[in-house]
Order: C-alpha cells, then sequence, then structure tokens
C-alpha cells in the first residue's frame, strides 16, 4: 500500500497562499497557524509542507531534516503561547489519522490546545 496525496486539500490551499491563515510560525519545512474553528484559548496547527498524509506517513518517510524541523517548531510555538510544561500550564498535542482517528483535513496537522483544562483524551463510546 502506498500513501495518497490528495493536492487539493485545504491545508495544501493554505501552503500555496491560495487561502489566508494566521500565521504563528514558519520555516523552511514548517508551517504553523491558528486553527479556524479553536476548541481551546490555544489551538494551534503545526502541518510539514512536505506532501505528507498523516502522522505514520510523515514518521516512516519524511527526511530527518524535516522531522526535527517539525518537532523543534512545536517545541518552540509552546514556548511562545506560554503553554510549554515548564512555564506554563501544559497542553496536549494531538493528531488525528484516518476514519477511525476522525481525520478530515489529508494533510498531516498537530493540533496544539491549550489554555484550560481539556478534559479526558477520549469519549467512551
Ligand atoms: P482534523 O479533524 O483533520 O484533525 O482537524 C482539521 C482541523 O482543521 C479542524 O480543527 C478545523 O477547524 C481546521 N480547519 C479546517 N479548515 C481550516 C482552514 O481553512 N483554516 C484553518 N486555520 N483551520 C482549518
Amino acid at each position: 500500500m502506498a500513501y495518497v496525496y490528495d493536492d487539493q486539500n485545504i491545508f495544501a490551499r493554505i501552503l500555496r497562499g491560495e487561502i489566508p491563515n494566521k500565521t504563528v510560525r514558519e520555516t523552511p519545512h514548517t508551517l504553523a497557524f491558528h486553527d479556524i474553528h479553536p476548541q481551546a484559548p490555544v489551538h494551534v496547527l503545526v502541518i510539514p509542507k512536505g506532501r505528507y498524509v498523516t502522522f505514520d506517513h510523515f514518521a516512516l518517510e519524511a527526511s530527518p531534516e524535516e522531522i526535527a524541523d517539525f518537532t523543534r517548531t512545536a517545541g518552540e510555538i509552546c514556548r511562545e503561547l506560554e503553554i510549554a510544561s515548564d512555564i506554563g500550564q501544559g497542553y496536549r498535542a494531538i493528531s488525528n489519522a484516518g476514519a477511525h482517528g476522525l481525520q478530515e483535513v489529508p494533510h498531516y496537522h498537530m493540533h496544539i490546545l491549550g489554555g484550560r483544562v481539556l478534559g479526558r483524551l477520549v469519549e467512551k463510546p
């Protein structure tokens, strides 16, 4: 099986500049911006600029440079938004994948949520 990337997904369009975003940070391999429908006082999406569908796709096929850049950028955002676990009250970093994960946008993204107590990780069915 191979990962299939849809170039028309909304985050691909954001990366091409076709749709505006509220950028938090941009690096050579990574873009971070505010979620359009925030679920918490802090709700940032961190995405690689490369064509990756899910976390597993990114983790298995991205270059070490892309992975390092993405991870470090996510950490820097936690610091900048004052939710990091040393200077702030913490946060949740999650990524939905595929049908069971209820992923809506098929471009890998990490949600960083904070600014309030976030409740349990998953609801019982
Ligand atoms: P998923 O369910 O795929 O993990 O999350 C997709 C997220 O993308 C949702 O939280 C949704 O609010 C956000 N989103 C969808 N379209 C846009 C958009 O055009 N701009 C921004 N900033 N966020 C979006």
